[in-house]
């Protein structure tokens, strides 16, 4: 198996003007973080798909890989999972001054496809990864799991954080 990259450098292609490549390669992809959570990539480095194409005056780049991530719930923190099919774009311009047209990820005909990946990954994650659709979460007075116990079983008589009693005996004056 190839080497796990995060750099290609796009001078060695040597693509002229309307040429264009498509290359499969092992990309090693960093742990992401969400909300305080940590979600780790398996496999760490997933083959990935880049097509370069060579419009004149820069590059243009897409990028397509499924990538199958693990973490806490959000809501509960159990473990939860997602399958994640990945498909960006960039493009880069030489010459220009438009930040539109300047991938951030293209330095001194270097494109760091490791952070690319890493922040495509990062931005297909939803808003909420769950255990499951219909996660019921944590308990907001106890922090049990509401998943595993029946939700009228799980009452407190008060309403109120234990946490709360001692305050009330305070007396403010
Ligand atoms: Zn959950
Ligand atoms: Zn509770």
């Amino acid at each position: 198996m190839a080497h796990a990259t995060t750099i290609i450098d796009l001078a060695r292609l040597s693509l002229s003007h309307g040429e264009g490549k498509r290359l499969d390669l092992p990309v090693r992809l960093e742990p992401m973080e969400m909300g305080g959570q940590t979600y780790v990539p398996t496999p760490t480095s997933p083959t990935v798909r880049l097509d370069i194409s060579r419009p004149s005056g820069g590059f243009a780049f897409r990028l397509r890989f499924p990538v199958h991530l693990e973490g806490p719930c959000m809501r509960c923190l159990d473990p939860a999972a997602i399958d994640l099919e990945i498909d960006a774009r960039e493009v880069d311009q030489q010459d220009t001054e438009d930040e539109e047209l300047l991938s951030p990820y293209v330095v001194d005909d270097e494109l760091d496809i490791g952070r690319w990946a890493h922040d495509a990954a990062v931005l297909a994650i939803p808003v909420q990864l769950l255990c499951r659709p219909d996660c019921a979460g944590l308990c907001p007075v106890c922090g049990e799991s509401l998943n595993d116990s029946d939700p009228e079983a799980h009452r407190h008589d008060t309403g109120i954080d234990p946490r709360w009693d001692k305050l009330k005996d305070l007396k403010l004056d």
